[in-house]
């Protein structure tokens, strides 16, 4: 994939549309790297500052240090756990110790603004930034969106998206991509193992 895909954001397998509201913004840091075929926009600072950039997070002059980076990375990878579990897999212990890291680095607290009460960092910097999203999971898990955001169990690709589906019972990224490619190799596994 591109690197100004991951950036943008606006990429979808199987033309999804993306999470409502905020949580688009979990959603799209748990697609900063496309596994298969790379690149990972949390390879290094760089790329996560410019991200953070993209979307707004980042106030003119803040830093992105290396601990920065393995503080995103160990967020993007807990919230893709839990967007696994969300699609059946068993829950990765440590995974909900790692959001709840995030937004006591972050120090969320609770405000009451006329628009809605929310969770908002009282850190600035990278830590401010990622306290947004776990903010943005916490308002998802309260009114139940949450449970729609999903990783793609291919092994290799786990991308997160959301399942408008009626019932809630998509599985794939992509039918046409992952859930096609699944299918297919069990088929053939099964007629080798027929002879
Ligand atoms: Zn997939």
């Amino acid at each position: 994939m591109e690197r100004g895909a991951l950036l943008s954001g606006t990429v979808h397998p199987g033309g999804r549309e993306p999470a409502p509201g905020r949580l688009a913004l979990v959603q799209m840091l748990v697609n900063t790297v496309d596994r298969e075929h790379g690149p990972d926009l949390l390879d290094d600072v760089g790329g996560l500052g410019e991200w953070l950039d993209a979307r707004g997070l980042l106030e003119p002059g803040a830093e992105v240090s290396p601990p920065d980076l393995e503080a995103a990375r160990e967020l993007r990878e807990a919230l893709r756990a839990l967007m696994h579990a969300n699609n059946g897999a068993p829950e990765e212990p440590g995974a909900r110790a790692a959001l709840d890291a995030a937004a006591a680095r972050a120090e969320l607290r609770p405000m009451f603004p006329s628009e809605g009460p929310e969770l908002v960092p009282g850190r600035g910097g990278v830590d401010g930034a990622l306290g947004r999203v776990v903010a943005a999971a916490f308002a998802a898990m309260l009114d139940g969106s949450w449970a729609r955001l999903k990783a793609c169990p291919r092994v290799i690709c786990g991308w997160a998206f959301y399942d408008r589906s009626s019932n809630a019972s998509a599985t794939w990224c992509s039918m046409a991509v992952c859930g096609g490619r699944v299918k297919a190799g069990a088929y053939y596994r099964r007629r080798r193992a027929a002879g």
